[in-house]
């Protein structure tokens, strides 16, 4: 018996589910990978297997986008009224929302986070991504007009611009937020009416699995929403150089991000990247440090710090930077370990070893180059890939542990004094994904809103994301922003029609 069947935090419905043989979702079937392989998923708080899914590559991929193909060519998905497309979308959304207890256990077994915080943050978001992407489908307005000039004298000209969906998508996502990050590709692509092949990462296929089932049960017509799990240098490299492929939407590393773009050039796919953040959060002296100093701590720490927006270099004027250092120590120093299906957790386990050694690896980075650790800096317990809160000091804005992203549970303490030099030093980086900022007066706020190089600027806040509000990066951080009109839009194409009368 594993330990899984077992483990009575997991309700039944988890328990028999990872006791299934997991296959690939193709063509509204569960099938076997072509070549038989099956991938291990690992408890990252134990280390130990939890259990196995179908391992996809090149073949598994190709059968996957010519069953998204045929169903965007021929199937019933294009002739659907928008109304009844959005029924489908809500449908999807209600059933989510009907297992979300199980969707958080799961992603505290497969991924680590806290079931709890799983559920009022991963889960929830992603019931909203599906309803709120679900009410653009029937606003999907193109328009009507005349031409800026007459070409032709005596001729009259209606001009009509259509959206139109923009065809296969090949959607590639991590592992950090692994249910909320299919929410964010799969439902504006299936709002636009396009057809998809998700490729999960490898380290957490099991809630884009559970969501396949849920597809299914919904009732969308087969091919619309095809899951391939498997690793990204076999399938997910073979799902962006496919030439059914026509946009590949893609969240992850910035160095898969580029590799992502020179491949998708060869045929000249549509492309849009969530990449990687080394984000500022900056504490003003007039901050109500009651305020600051837990947004300060919750924006590094929050999931682990393996978010993209991680507030990683934390700025604090040197009026209050004893006392907001300090407060994020206490507060780093607060936060309980343990396993994700814990109710008491508030932080799990790095996702794998080799975060965990990449983890690690920057705290003696920063040492080396002359930090020093105040809180953390350790692993903690033998099993698992526990890594204790960290705060280091005396860190320079030059120092690999403050240029390059982390992903882990390590903030960057540095004090300024004049606020047009702190400004210079948050936009001194190769990204430009998220920045908070901590002060009383709004003018302040509205001045470093506007010379940050972010995609998202948080006041007196931090890591407020929402379906309606579009999310992406400046610089290396990437191309285009997901969410809001703006995330519904990277799945259309316009066509205009010009007609003489
Ligand atoms: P990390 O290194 O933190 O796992 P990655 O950017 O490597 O982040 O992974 C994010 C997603 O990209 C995963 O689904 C992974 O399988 C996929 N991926 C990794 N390498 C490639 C690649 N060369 N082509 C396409 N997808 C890839
Ligand atoms: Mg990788």
């Amino acid at each position: 018996m594993s330990v899984i069947e077992t483990d009575e935090r997991l309700s039944p419905t988890i328990r028999s589910f990872v006791q299934k043989r997991l296959g690939l979702l193709i063509d509204g079937q569960w099938v076997e990978s072509a070549e038989g392989g099956r991938l291990e998923v690992l408890n990252p708080a134990t280390a130990e297997r939890i259990c196995d899914v179908a391992e996809g590559r090149i073949e598994d991929i190709d059968r996957a986008v010519q069953a998204a193909k045929r169903a965007f060519e021929e199937g019933p998905w294009r002739r659907m009224s928008g109304a009844d497309r959005a029924r489908l979308i809500w449908t999807l959304s209600d059933l989510i929302e009907a297992h979300a207890d199980e969707f958080a256990q799961l992603e505290a077994l497969d991924n680590g986070k806290p079931h709890l915080v799983a559920r009022a943050a991963d889960v929830e978001i992603a019931i909203d991504t599906f309803r709120y992407m679900a009410g653009w489908v029937t606003k999907l307005d193109g328009k009507a007009g005349s031409l800026s000039r007459q070409p032709i004298s005596d001729a009259n000209f209606l001009a009509v611009v259509k959206r139109e969906p923009v065809g296969v998508v090949g959607q590639i996502i991590p592992w950090n937020f692994p249910l909320m990050m299919a929410a964010w590709k799969v439902a504006p692509a299936l709002a636009a009416g396009c057809t998809i092949v998700l490729k999960p990462a490898e380290q957490t296929p099991l809630s884009a699995l559970r969501l396949g089932e849920l597809v299914q049960e919904a009732g969308f017509p087969n091919g619309v929403v095809n899951i391939v799990t498997g690793y990204g240098e076999t399938a997910g490299a073979a799902l962006v150089r496919h030439p059914n492929v026509a946009k590949v939407a893609f969240t992850g590393s910035t160095d898969v991000g580029k590799s992502i773009v020179e491949a998708a050039g060869q045929d000249l796919k549509k492309v849009s990247l969530e990449l990687g953040g080394k984000s500022p959060a900056i504490v003003l002296d007039d901050a109500d440090l009651d305020i600051a100093i837990p947004g300060a701590a919750s924006a590094i720490f929050f999931n682990h710090g393996q978010s993209c927006t991680a507030g990683s270099r934390l700025f604090v004027h040197e009026k209050v930077y004893d006392a907001v250092v300090q407060g994020v120590s206490d507060a780093a120093k607060a936060i309980k370990l343990g396993e994700g299906l814990e109710d008491a957790t508030e932080m799990g386990p790095l996702i794998s070893d080799q975060q965990l050694t990449r983890v690690l690896g920057y705290v003696d980075s920063g040492l080396e180059e002359g930090a020093t650790v105040i809180t953390g800096g350790g692993r903690v317990r033998d099993k698992g890939y526990f890594v204790e809160p960290t705060v280091m000091v005396d860190a320079e804005p030059s120092m690999r542990m403050v240029r390059e992203e982390i992903f882990g549970p390590v903030v960057a303490a540095i004090p300024f004094s004049d606020l047009d030099d702190v400004l210079q030093l948050a936009n001194d980086s190769i990204f430009g994904l998220a920045a908070g900022v901590w002060t009383r007066d709004v003018s302040r706020a509205l001045r470093v809103s506007d010379a940050l190089q972010a995609g998202t600027v948080w006041v007196n806040t931090y890591n407020i994301v929402d379906a309606a509000l579009p999310f992406g990066g400046y610089k290396q951080s990437g191309w285009g922003r997901e969410l809001g009109r703006e995330g519904f839009d990277l799945y259309l194409e316009s066509k205009s029609i010009c007609i003489q009368y």
